[in-house]
């Protein structure tokens, strides 16, 4: 069966030995670590969301054509926009509720290099599509995950990769039966939750322009995670010690949620041919850098308007608790906040359906409005953290921790003066205001924070990538014709001007 339960997923985890280094050691057990494991059990539990009637009712299922199985949404080469549409769709509902998806990498990784390889083998005649093809199908029969490995170090951002090898994941050796590589990948998100890497050179469009000096650096491979020679160093969240059976400090980073990062070193890694998917073809590594980010960009839409109904919904409970909800700032704060996460949502969903079929087959979201969506997700709105804090108000950071709330000497005392509006109690709003402190000031919150402006690309590059892909020349004609300067534009308008 190509659809895996969270428990037949974790087992085939389990079996894995990845070279992890986390807390100044190299850890043995991996799948025994109880940040990892606890990881593993959430992305697990998704699993299990995302295989259930409810999502399987909203498209997280379906058909492949290339095994003539069910196989994972995030496994799927999509063929029209409505397969694009059903993840903004899930994304928005599973990111409120549990941060992450945790797949939205394969699948832009899946269809971007399905419509690479196909161009490389048309421009230099090689064979790599049909290598791709074959580890889909090993993908999408295993229902394994695939973690995104393409970030490189990049060292000194004004240089290009061949002024600076180490800075670039690059080929060292080429041999019969194939490729060896060496470098480093930064910011690997929940590495050691994926069966597999894929790796593609980071984008470099708008900063520099590629020439055969690169040819090196244009490597791209998947891997299976333990691989011999791929050492994975970790990032550790912040672990939340349950003080009481109250449960009320750190609600939501308590659960486990928080990226659990790992830098990757490639240590003369192998890569056999048929994992391999671009090697030296230096003309092509801008298009596959870019197409691959692009595409992910429209990722960012479900995810962010997910985050923000969360942010929404506490920001809505702190305003009632405070009894401020009916106040012009309040309305005017949370109105804001849900503009922001409805235009997230539509702009990803616009992107999805004003793509274009490409000729190996898949279709794309339009990539100058998915980039102007990841733009839009991480800076288009008015100050997400900023109205939680002005809402919810000091009590926010300042609330006594639940140790002082289980304490009956004093509890009367704070059930008493730390109420808001009658009808609600002192607990239940301190609690949300908990939630908020979680979601905006600690560690967590930070990472959300961060998680919009940097993850899945930074901002520059999605301003580069509108700037570029924009059709600024056809607009320009159209205001020649008003200022007197041209007849017509391009559809023919002219008003006989
Ligand atoms: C939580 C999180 C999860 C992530 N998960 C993954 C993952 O799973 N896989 C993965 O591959 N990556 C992942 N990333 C990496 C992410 O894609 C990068 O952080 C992002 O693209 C920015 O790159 P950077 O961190 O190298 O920052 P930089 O590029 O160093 O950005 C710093 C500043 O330098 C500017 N800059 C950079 N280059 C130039 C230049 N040539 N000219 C002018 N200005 C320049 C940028 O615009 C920015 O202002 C993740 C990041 C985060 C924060």
């Amino acid at each position: 069966m190509a659809v895996k339960s969270g428990g037949e997923w974790l087992e085939a985890l389990r079996a894995q030995t990845p070279e992890v280094y986390m807390g100044g050691e190299r850890v043995e057990k991996v799948y025994d670590h109880p940040t990892v494991s606890t990881l593993a059990f959430i992305f697990s539990a998704v699993r299990d969301t995302l295989n259930s009637q409810m999502f399987r009712d909203k498209g997280s299922v379906v058909n492949s054509p290339l095994i003539n199985e069910e196989v994972s949404l995030f496994a799927n080469i999509h063929q029209g926009p409505e397969e694009w549409i059903a993840r903004t769709r899930i994304q928005r509902e599973i990111c409120r509720r549990s941060l992450c998806v945790f797949r939205c990498l394969q699948e832009d990784y899946q269809n971007a290099y399905w419509a690479i390889t196909h161009e490389t083998d048309q421009a230099h005649n090689t064979d790599y599509h049909e290598r791709f093809v074959e580890w889909v199908k090993h993908m999408q029969k295993t229902d394994g995950i695939v973690g995104a490995a393409w970030m490189d170090v990049r060292g000194d951002r004004t240089k290009p990769p061949h002024e600076q090898p180490d800075a670039f994941l690059r080929m060292v050796e080429r041999r019969k039966d194939g490729i060896v590589v060496r470098g480093c990948k930064s910011s690997i998100s929940m590495a050691t939750n994926c069966n597999e890497l894929c790796v593609t050179p980071a984008p470099l469009k708008g900063r520099f322009s590629p020439t055969a000096e690169d040819k090196d650096f244009a490597v791209a491979f998947a891997i299976p995670l333990d691989t011999e020679g791929v050492k994975l160093i970790a990032k550790v969240p912040l672990k939340r010690e349950q003080k009481t059976s109250l449960k009320m400090d750190y609600p939501f980073s308590r659960v486990g949620f928080g990226d659990l990062i790992f830098t990757a070193v490639f240590d003369d890694v192998f890569v056999p041919w048929e994992r391999v998917f671009l090697c030296g073809e230096w003309d092509m590594l801008d298009r596959a850098a870019s197409l691959t980010i692009e595409t992910h960009f429209s990722a960012k839409g479900g995810c962010k308007s997910g985050t923000l109904d969360l942010l929404a919904g506490a920001a809505g409970l702190a305003a009632e608790y405070n009894g401020i909800e009916n106040t012009p700032h309040a309305k005017d704060r949370l109105t804001h906040l849900m503009a922001w996460s409805e235009e997230s949502f539509a702009a990803a969903i616009g992107a999805e359906v004003e793509g274009e079929k490409h000729p190996s087959g898949v279709w794309f979201p339009d990539p100058v409005k998915a980039s102007a969506n990841k733009w839009l997700c991480s800076e288009g709105g008015p100050g997400d953290i900023d109205t939680l804090l002005d809402l919810g108000g000091g009590i926010v950071t300042n609330a006594p921790a639940e140790t002082e709330w289980n304490n009956p000497e004093i509890r009367g005392y704070l059930d008493k003066y730390l109420v808001g509006k009658s009808g609600f109690s002192a607990e239940e709003r301190v609690r949300v205001m908990k939630l908020i402190e979680d979601l905006t000031t600690t560690d967590v919150g930070g990472l959300l924070h961060q998680l919009t402006v940097n993850a899945g690309g930074d901002l520059q590059a999605a301003r580069n990538a509108v700037y570029s892909l924009y059709d600024l020349e056809d607009r320009k004609r159209t205001a020649k014709v008003f200022a007197g300067i041209e007849e017509a534009d391009s559809m023919g308008f002219s008003w006989g001007l």
